[in-house]
Protein backbone atom coordinates (compact mmCIF):
# COMPACT_ATOMS: atom_id res chain seq x y z
CA UNK A 1 0.00 0.00 0.00
CA UNK A 2 1.54 3.30 -0.85
CA UNK A 3 1.16 6.22 1.58
CA UNK A 4 2.22 9.65 1.67
CA UNK A 5 3.36 11.91 4.43
CA UNK A 6 3.77 15.30 4.90
CA UNK A 7 5.47 16.91 8.00
CA UNK A 8 4.17 20.69 7.83
CA UNK A 9 6.34 23.06 9.50
CA UNK A 10 6.65 26.99 9.51
CA UNK A 11 10.39 26.95 7.90
CA UNK A 12 9.40 23.52 5.94
CA UNK A 13 7.61 21.00 4.42
CA UNK A 14 9.04 17.38 4.42
CA UNK A 15 6.84 15.14 1.52
CA UNK A 16 7.53 11.57 1.64
CA UNK A 17 6.36 8.80 0.03
CA UNK A 18 6.18 5.50 2.30
CA UNK A 19 4.05 2.32 3.01
CA UNK A 20 1.86 1.01 5.47
CA UNK A 21 4.75 -1.20 7.49
CA UNK A 22 6.91 1.89 7.87
CA UNK A 23 9.20 2.25 4.84
CA UNK A 24 10.15 5.35 3.27
CA UNK A 25 10.70 5.78 -0.20
CA UNK A 26 10.98 8.77 -1.54
CA UNK A 27 11.39 12.55 0.37
CA UNK A 28 11.49 15.96 -0.50
CA UNK A 29 11.96 19.27 1.27
CA UNK A 30 9.91 22.38 0.37
CA UNK A 31 10.45 25.88 2.11
CA UNK A 32 7.58 27.14 3.70
CA UNK A 33 6.29 30.71 1.85
CA UNK A 34 2.48 31.31 0.84
CA UNK A 35 -0.30 28.84 1.34
CA UNK A 36 -0.57 29.01 -2.02
CA UNK A 37 2.48 28.63 -3.38
CA UNK A 38 3.89 25.80 -0.92
CA UNK A 39 0.85 23.88 -1.19
CA UNK A 40 0.81 24.15 -5.13
CA UNK A 41 4.30 22.37 -4.93
CA UNK A 42 3.08 19.40 -2.17
CA UNK A 43 0.25 18.20 -4.90
CA UNK A 44 2.72 18.51 -7.43
CA UNK A 45 4.50 16.48 -5.48
CA UNK A 46 2.52 13.71 -4.21
CA UNK A 47 -0.18 14.26 -7.75
CA UNK A 48 2.58 11.54 -9.63
CA UNK A 49 3.21 9.40 -6.85
CA UNK A 50 -0.06 7.12 -7.11
CA UNK A 51 -0.78 7.22 -2.79
CA UNK A 52 -4.10 5.85 -1.54
CA UNK A 53 -3.74 8.37 1.60
CA UNK A 54 -2.12 11.38 2.87
CA UNK A 55 -1.14 11.71 6.86
CA UNK A 56 0.16 15.06 7.84
CA UNK A 57 1.74 16.23 11.41
CA UNK A 58 0.90 20.05 11.00
CA UNK A 59 2.09 22.95 13.26
CA UNK A 60 -0.70 23.82 15.29
CA UNK A 61 -2.96 25.07 16.65
CA UNK A 62 -5.61 23.09 14.15
CA UNK A 63 -8.79 21.95 14.50
CA UNK A 64 -8.75 18.13 14.56
CA UNK A 65 -12.43 17.78 15.86
CA UNK A 66 -14.08 15.57 12.92
CA UNK A 67 -17.62 17.25 14.12
CA UNK A 68 -16.53 20.23 13.49
CA UNK A 69 -16.96 22.58 10.49
CA UNK A 70 -13.63 24.15 10.85
CA UNK A 71 -12.38 20.42 10.86
CA UNK A 72 -8.43 20.25 9.10
CA UNK A 73 -8.32 24.58 9.42
CA UNK A 74 -5.16 25.44 10.76
CA UNK A 75 -6.73 28.00 13.52
CA UNK A 76 -5.39 31.40 14.39
CA UNK A 77 -1.57 31.40 13.80
CA UNK A 78 0.96 33.48 14.19
CA UNK A 79 2.09 32.50 10.76
CA UNK A 80 -0.67 34.87 9.80
CA UNK A 81 -0.70 33.94 6.10
CA UNK A 82 -2.03 30.45 7.23
CA UNK A 83 -4.39 31.62 9.93
CA UNK A 84 -7.96 29.64 9.29
CA UNK A 85 -6.27 27.90 6.30
CA UNK A 86 -8.26 24.87 5.28
CA UNK A 87 -5.15 22.59 5.01
CA UNK A 88 -6.85 19.26 4.60
CA UNK A 89 -9.49 20.28 2.49
CA UNK A 90 -7.20 21.73 0.28
CA UNK A 91 -5.49 18.09 -0.29
CA UNK A 92 -8.51 16.24 -0.29
CA UNK A 93 -9.51 18.63 -3.58
CA UNK A 94 -6.30 18.52 -5.41
CA UNK A 95 -5.59 14.34 -4.61
CA UNK A 96 -8.71 13.05 -4.14
CA UNK A 97 -7.81 10.77 -1.54
CA UNK A 98 -8.05 10.42 2.12
CA UNK A 99 -6.46 12.70 4.27
CA UNK A 100 -5.59 12.15 8.28
CA UNK A 101 -4.01 14.93 10.29
CA UNK A 102 -2.47 16.21 13.63
CA UNK A 103 -0.14 17.78 15.20
CA UNK A 104 3.84 17.63 14.27
CA UNK A 105 4.59 16.41 17.77
CA UNK A 106 1.19 13.80 18.12
CA UNK A 107 2.56 12.66 14.87
CA UNK A 108 6.19 12.11 16.26
CA UNK A 109 4.96 10.53 19.40
CA UNK A 110 2.99 8.28 16.80
CA UNK A 111 5.81 7.15 14.99
CA UNK A 112 7.63 6.33 18.22
CA UNK A 113 5.19 4.00 19.59
CA UNK A 114 4.70 2.57 16.12
CA UNK A 115 8.51 2.02 14.77
CA UNK A 116 10.78 3.47 17.59
CA UNK A 117 12.04 3.57 20.95
CA UNK A 118 8.91 2.98 22.63
CA UNK A 119 7.46 0.72 20.84
CA UNK A 120 4.10 -1.23 22.47
CA UNK A 121 4.75 1.18 25.27
CA UNK A 122 1.56 3.31 26.50
CA UNK A 123 1.31 6.04 27.82
CA UNK A 124 4.13 7.86 25.66
CA UNK A 125 5.24 11.53 26.15
CA UNK A 126 7.03 13.23 23.14
CA UNK A 127 8.44 16.65 23.48
CA UNK A 128 10.06 18.67 20.93
CA UNK A 129 12.67 21.41 22.19
CA UNK A 130 13.29 23.82 19.10
CA UNK A 131 11.93 26.95 17.92
CA UNK A 132 9.14 26.19 19.63
CA UNK A 133 8.14 23.94 22.35
CA UNK A 134 4.98 21.12 21.46
CA UNK A 135 4.59 17.73 23.06
CA UNK A 136 2.48 14.92 21.26
CA UNK A 137 0.84 12.63 23.26
CA UNK A 138 -0.12 8.58 23.15
CA UNK A 139 -2.39 7.35 25.28
CA UNK A 140 -4.96 4.51 25.40
CA UNK A 141 -3.82 3.10 22.04
CA UNK A 142 -4.88 6.75 20.63
CA UNK A 143 -3.16 9.76 20.04
CA UNK A 144 -4.99 12.69 22.85
CA UNK A 145 -7.22 15.38 21.30
CA UNK A 146 -10.20 17.24 22.85
CA UNK A 147 -11.42 20.40 23.32
CA UNK A 148 -8.48 21.05 21.19
CA UNK A 149 -4.77 19.35 21.35
CA UNK A 150 -2.19 19.27 24.33
CA UNK A 151 -0.86 22.36 24.30
CA UNK A 152 1.86 21.42 26.89
CA UNK A 153 4.83 23.89 25.31
CA UNK A 154 3.02 26.46 27.21
CA UNK A 155 2.59 24.89 30.96
CA UNK A 156 3.46 27.52 33.85
CA UNK A 157 6.74 26.99 35.45
CA UNK A 158 9.12 28.57 37.92
CA UNK A 159 11.62 30.90 36.61
CA UNK A 160 14.65 30.39 38.54
CA UNK A 161 15.75 33.22 40.80
CA UNK A 162 18.60 34.09 39.09
CA UNK A 163 17.06 34.32 35.81
CA UNK A 164 15.98 38.04 34.48
CA UNK A 165 15.20 37.51 31.06
CA UNK A 166 11.36 38.14 30.80
CA UNK A 167 10.61 35.36 28.28
CA UNK A 168 9.90 35.20 24.43
CA UNK A 169 5.89 33.65 24.64
CA UNK A 170 4.07 36.69 24.26
CA UNK A 171 1.25 35.09 26.27
CA UNK A 172 3.11 33.99 29.39
CA UNK A 173 5.55 35.09 31.63
CA UNK A 174 6.70 32.22 32.64
CA UNK A 175 5.46 29.32 30.64
CA UNK A 176 8.06 26.41 29.17
CA UNK A 177 8.45 27.81 25.94
CA UNK A 178 8.90 30.85 26.74
CA UNK A 179 11.51 30.12 28.78
CA UNK A 180 13.44 27.34 27.15
CA UNK A 181 12.47 27.40 23.24
CA UNK A 182 15.83 27.96 21.21
CA UNK A 183 14.72 31.63 20.48
CA UNK A 184 14.29 32.15 24.23
CA UNK A 185 17.93 30.75 24.67
CA UNK A 186 19.09 32.94 22.09
CA UNK A 187 17.49 35.88 23.34
CA UNK A 188 19.01 35.33 27.16
CA UNK A 189 22.46 34.74 26.17
CA UNK A 190 22.49 37.29 23.04
CA UNK A 191 23.87 34.34 20.88
CA UNK A 192 23.03 31.58 18.93
CA UNK A 193 22.30 28.14 21.00
CA UNK A 194 24.37 26.72 18.49
CA UNK A 195 27.17 28.73 19.78
CA UNK A 196 26.76 28.22 23.47
CA UNK A 197 27.59 24.28 23.55
CA UNK A 198 30.65 25.28 26.17
CA UNK A 199 28.18 27.40 28.48
CA UNK A 200 27.86 25.56 31.27
CA UNK A 201 25.14 27.40 32.94
CA UNK A 202 23.07 27.84 29.95
CA UNK A 203 22.62 24.09 29.82
CA UNK A 204 22.00 23.93 33.93
CA UNK A 205 19.31 26.31 33.48
CA UNK A 206 18.25 25.12 30.30
CA UNK A 207 17.84 21.54 32.00
CA UNK A 208 16.18 23.11 34.90
CA UNK A 209 13.46 24.50 32.87
CA UNK A 210 13.01 21.24 30.85
CA UNK A 211 13.20 19.25 34.03
CA UNK A 212 10.19 20.99 35.61
CA UNK A 213 8.22 20.27 32.78
CA UNK A 214 8.86 16.66 32.25
CA UNK A 215 7.66 16.25 35.87
CA UNK A 216 4.36 17.66 35.67
CA UNK A 217 4.33 15.06 32.57
CA UNK A 218 5.09 12.77 34.33
CA UNK A 219 2.72 13.31 37.61
CA UNK A 220 -0.54 13.64 35.13
CA UNK A 221 0.28 11.22 32.84
CA UNK A 222 2.17 8.64 34.30
CA UNK A 223 4.31 7.65 30.93
CA UNK A 224 6.16 4.74 30.31
CA UNK A 225 8.64 6.83 28.23
CA UNK A 226 9.73 10.15 27.64
CA UNK A 227 10.94 11.35 24.43
CA UNK A 228 13.03 13.93 23.51
CA UNK A 229 13.40 15.85 19.99
CA UNK A 230 14.20 18.85 18.45
CA UNK A 231 16.96 21.28 18.05
CA UNK A 232 18.16 22.36 21.13
CA UNK A 233 18.44 18.55 22.23
CA UNK A 234 21.21 18.06 19.95
CA UNK A 235 23.42 19.15 22.66
CA UNK A 236 24.43 16.23 24.16
CA UNK A 237 25.49 16.93 28.31
CA UNK A 238 21.74 18.07 27.94
CA UNK A 239 19.90 14.69 28.39
CA UNK A 240 22.00 13.38 31.58
CA UNK A 241 21.05 17.26 33.04
CA UNK A 242 17.82 16.96 32.49
CA UNK A 243 17.34 13.20 33.96
CA UNK A 244 19.48 14.37 37.18
CA UNK A 245 17.34 17.38 37.89
CA UNK A 246 13.80 15.52 37.38
CA UNK A 247 14.98 13.00 40.08
CA UNK A 248 15.77 15.73 42.48
CA UNK A 249 12.68 17.78 41.70
CA UNK A 250 10.42 14.48 42.03
CA UNK A 251 11.96 14.43 45.81
CA UNK A 252 12.09 10.56 46.20
CA UNK A 253 8.28 11.10 45.76
CA UNK A 254 7.78 8.38 43.32
CA UNK A 255 9.58 4.96 43.60
CA UNK A 256 9.25 3.04 40.25
CA UNK A 257 11.90 0.80 38.09
CA UNK A 258 11.23 3.43 35.15
CA UNK A 259 12.54 6.18 37.56
CA UNK A 260 15.77 3.61 38.86
CA UNK A 261 16.69 3.26 34.74
CA UNK A 262 15.89 6.91 33.85
CA UNK A 263 18.71 6.64 31.34
CA UNK A 264 16.22 3.73 29.64
CA UNK A 265 13.25 5.95 30.58
CA UNK A 266 14.01 9.99 29.11
CA UNK A 267 15.54 9.20 26.19
CA UNK A 268 16.19 10.87 22.28
CA UNK A 269 13.77 10.40 19.46
CA UNK A 270 15.44 7.13 18.05
CA UNK A 271 14.56 7.03 14.35
CA UNK A 272 16.66 9.38 13.11
CA UNK A 273 14.83 12.78 12.34
CA UNK A 274 12.30 10.53 10.40
CA UNK A 275 9.52 10.27 13.77
CA UNK A 276 7.32 12.49 12.35
CA UNK A 277 6.97 11.20 8.92
CA UNK A 278 6.86 7.75 10.29
CA UNK A 279 4.03 8.68 12.27
CA UNK A 280 2.12 10.48 9.28
CA UNK A 281 2.24 7.22 7.20
CA UNK A 282 0.66 5.67 10.07
CA UNK A 283 -1.95 8.40 10.93
CA UNK A 284 -2.78 7.80 7.69
CA UNK A 285 -2.36 3.80 7.93
CA UNK A 286 -4.74 3.78 10.78
CA UNK A 287 -7.34 5.94 8.80
CA UNK A 288 -7.68 3.73 6.07
CA UNK A 289 -8.16 0.82 8.16
CA UNK A 290 -10.76 2.37 10.16
P1 LIG B 1 11.98 23.67 14.32
O1 LIG B 1 11.61 23.71 15.76
O2 LIG B 1 11.89 25.01 13.66
O3 LIG B 1 11.30 22.58 13.56
P2 LIG B 1 14.53 22.64 15.20
O4 LIG B 1 13.90 21.54 15.96
O5 LIG B 1 15.76 22.33 14.41
O6 LIG B 1 13.52 23.31 14.20
O7 LIG B 1 14.87 23.78 16.24
C1 LIG B 1 15.53 24.95 15.88
C2 LIG B 1 16.07 25.59 17.14
O8 LIG B 1 17.01 24.69 17.72
C3 LIG B 1 16.78 26.90 16.90
O9 LIG B 1 16.37 27.82 17.89
C4 LIG B 1 18.25 26.56 17.04
O10 LIG B 1 18.95 27.64 17.62
C5 LIG B 1 18.24 25.35 17.96
N1 LIG B 1 19.33 24.43 17.61
C6 LIG B 1 19.49 23.76 16.46
N2 LIG B 1 20.63 23.03 16.49
C7 LIG B 1 21.19 23.25 17.69
C8 LIG B 1 22.38 22.79 18.33
N3 LIG B 1 23.23 21.97 17.73
N4 LIG B 1 22.64 23.23 19.58
C9 LIG B 1 21.78 24.07 20.20
N5 LIG B 1 20.66 24.54 19.64
C10 LIG B 1 20.36 24.14 18.41
ZN1 LIG C 1 3.37 30.66 26.53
Amino acid sequence: MILGALEAGGTKMVCAVGDNQGNITDKVVIPTKTPEETMNSIIDYFQTKKIEGLGVGSFGPIDLNPKSETYGHILKSPKLAWNQYDIVGVLERALHIPVAIDTDVNSSVLGEVTYGCAKDLDPVVYITVGTGIGIGIYVNGHLLNGMLHPEGGHILITRHKDDVYHGKCPFHDNCFEGLASGPAIEERWNQKAEELAQKEEVWQLEAYYIAQAIVQYILILSPRKIILGGGVMHVSKLLPMIRSKVIKLLGGYLDTKELARIDKYIIPESLAGDQGILGCLELIRRKLSE
